[in-house]
């Protein structure tokens, strides 16, 4: 397949209903504003956490959206909590709760200790 200069990639399908959506499930029942993320990016951007690490609260916003969970179970120890995505978030999700409660999903669910 190489000799062409391309490869094909392998398929990537997202099947919802083998991912696991209890942790936005949790997050939308408490926070019913997560619900209108768009995935600007506004909070990625001014997050004092992905200054410095590769940590992007658009990312785990859409990947726990999706039900797929690993990295943002690894990831949000990353988060400090200190709110400033919250003020700049132009459709009113509260972020910072966001993250709490996606942690406290996480411990509730999947046995993961902040
Ligand atoms: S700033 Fe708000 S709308 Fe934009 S990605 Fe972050 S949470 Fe979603
Ligand atoms: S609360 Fe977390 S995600 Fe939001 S700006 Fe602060 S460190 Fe970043």
């Amino acid at each position: 397949m190489d000799k062409f200069g391309f490869t094909i990639s392998k398929g990537r399908q997202i099947n919802y209903d083998q991912n696991d959506r209890r942790i936005y499930n949790y997050i939308i029942e408490n926070e019913p504003s997560f619900r209108n993320c768009i995935a600007c990016g506004g909070c990625s951007g001014s997050c004092s956490a992905g200054n410095f690490t590769r940590f992007s609260l658009r990312e785990l916003n859409i990947l726990i959206n999706r039900g797929e969970n690993d990295l943002p179970r690894t990831n949000l120890k990353k988060c400090m909590l200190c709110g400033k995505c919250t003020l700049i978030c132009p459709r009113g999700v509260n972020t910072r709760n966001v993250v709490f409660l996606a942690k406290q999903a996480f411990k509730r669910f999947d046995s993961y200790a902040f």
